[in-house]
């Protein structure tokens, strides 16, 4: 018996097992047991929740914001009542910590929360004698069909950047999971059960890039929230446009944690820990880089080296484990490979996280903390994402060395300076090109009001998840001119 089954699709309001003769298995990271099978979806399943989810867009679109409104509060007190309970799905399937887990709930629920203003973040504007007699006003409606196509990494947390903004405008909605980590979306989803949407509001297709194409080129489809690597990210913007449906394309990140000599170094070592190593550096905002400025390299490097030597590896359901498993054998494999490039390019592996044993769990997908000196900026694994707990360390001479590292890279998700200097901070924030940017914080992750920005290969579109961005994503701006005889 698996422990969670294998999960069914949620399509206008019922819950449906697939016809689908595809299954794959979810595993526990931190034991590689089995725990779930999720259906890959097929064409006909996908288009059916498109299809239901059309039907149901005049009656929803038609319920006054207020009423929309209060199924956000319905959700929020749900999501609250079975908090732990979220936070411990998202350990089995994922294998990060369960703080950090609990972190992404509050996360999750902080955009339930954001999007229960609709009543006043939806409304237009007006000018009154445009011309003699003469009105205008700006309306804001809802659009029709959404999808969101989630990544592994935040398996609760991402899809509700989009989904409570896209619901409370009034559009309906279908959620593509990952296929690696469905099972946070399958609780979720019986909260949303509970929470007594019409029929159709908010549907859940499980499946893997077949159901994506599915959804993204069907005629009812108006756009696409999308989060995920960055070739996937732009295959989905490239095919959304050619079928003409708005895409936002979150992608694919290589992080740098700028330090400058005159930081608090006590204060600035935890931060670069969390952020290269949190989540065992799986996160999209992870620091992959430490770009050490002048004479702050060598202490700073000891001192990484001896704090992160001390993290304690393990199943992340334990309370005093403060790194897990990464998600599955293949990311181990894929992480060991980069490891391996690295070493064949010259780079010091002064901290080897390869082998690590966790005697409670012998067959779990465990890599430590893994630290590189010496690495150069044309390196494959200064250049690449590794999205594992491999921190490279790059001395520099001073800030505008370390800029012009940063703008050498493909990605633009975020980057971070460490320092006491109020100009060498708003040279950086002025300069720096990258959408999220920390000032002596680790992970510069937007709170639920704010967007979650990203550019260059990190972010394909132009309005971003969460915040006002969300608002406009995820409606229609109508400009009536009236005259009356
Ligand atoms: P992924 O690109 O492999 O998968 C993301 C989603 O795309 C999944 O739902 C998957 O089923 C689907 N997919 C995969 N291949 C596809 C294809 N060929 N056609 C259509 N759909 C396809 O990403 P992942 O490994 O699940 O997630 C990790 C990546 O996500 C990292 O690159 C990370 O940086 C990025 N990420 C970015 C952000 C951000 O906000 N910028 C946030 C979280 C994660």
């Amino acid at each position: 018996m698996l422990e969670y089954g294998t999960i069914k699709n949620y399509v206008g309001g019922q819950w449906l097992a697939s016809q689908s003769d595809e299954n794959l298995e979810i595993h526990n990271p931190a034991s590689a047991a089995v725990i779930a099978q999720v259906p890959l979806s097929t064409d006909e399943e996908a288009n059916q929740a498109v299809t239901v989810a059309k039907e149901t867009f005049q009656e929803w679109r038609e319920t006054p914001p207020l009423v929309r409104a209060r199924y956000m509060f319905r959700l929020k007190a749900l999501m609250e009542e079975h908090f732990e309970d979220l936070a411990q799905i998202i350990v089995k399937e994922h294998g990060k910590i369960i703080d950090e887990a609990r972190g992404e709930v509050r996360r999750a629920i902080e955009n339930v929360e954001a999007a229960a203003g609709i009543p006043s973040l939806m409304m237009g504007y007006n000018a009154e004698d445009i011309a003699v007699g003469i009105d205008e006003e700006c309306v804001v409606q809802p659009a029709g069909v959404f999808c969101c196509i989630a990544p592994f990494n935040f398996p609760s947390m991402v899809p509700f950047w989009f989904l409570p903004y896209a619901v409370a405008c009034g559009n309906t909605y279908i959620v593509k999971p990952s296929e690696l980590c469905p099972l946070s979306q399958n609780r979720l989803f019986e909260l949303l059960d509970e929470v007594d949407f019409p029929a159709g509001v908010v549907n859940l297709v499980n499946g893997d890039r077949r159901a994506v194409d599915t959804l993204l080129t069907h005629p009812d489809m108006v756009g696409v929230s999308f989060v995920g690597s960055t070739p996937v990210g732009k295959h989905i913007y490239a095919t959304a446009a050619a079928h003409g449906k708005r895409a936002q394309c979150q992608a694919g990140a290589k992080n740098c944690l700028v330090v400058m000599s005159d930081t608090m170094l006590d204060r600035t070592v935890p931060n670069i820990l969390t952020s290269a190593f949190g989540t065992a550096g799986q996160r999209c905002l992870a620091g992959a880089l430490v770009l050490a400025v002048g004479e702050v390299y060598e202490p700073l490097k000891a001192q990484l080296v001896e704090a992160a030597s001390r993290i304690k590896v393990g199943d992340g359901l334990d309370e005093t484990v403060q790194m897990g498993p990464v998600v599955s054998r293949r990311s181990l494999e894929r992480i060991v490979g980069y490891i391996e490039k690295g070493l064949e390019q010259g780079a010091e592996l002064i901290l080897d996280g390869r082998g690590i044993q966790v005697e409670s769990c012998p067959d779990g997908y465990f890599i430590g903390p893994t630290i590189f000196d010496k690495v150069s900026a044309e390196m494959v694994i200064a250049r690449e994402e590794i999205f594992g707990p491999v921190l490279g360390i790059i001395p520099v001479a001073d800030l505008d060395e370390a800029i012009s590292i940063i703008h050498d890279l493909p990605y633009g998700n975020a980057a971070s300076i460490f320092t006491a200097s109020g100009k060498s901070a708003r040279q950086f924030k002025y300069q720096v090109d990258c959408g999220n940017i920390g000032v002596n914080i680790g992970i510069a992750a937007p709170i639920a009001t704010f967007p979650f920005s990203g550019m260059k290969d990190s972010f394909f579109g132009d309005l971003h998840g969460q915040g006002r961005d969300a608002i406009s994503f995820f409606t229609e701006r109508k400009v009536i001119i009236s005259r009356w005889f």
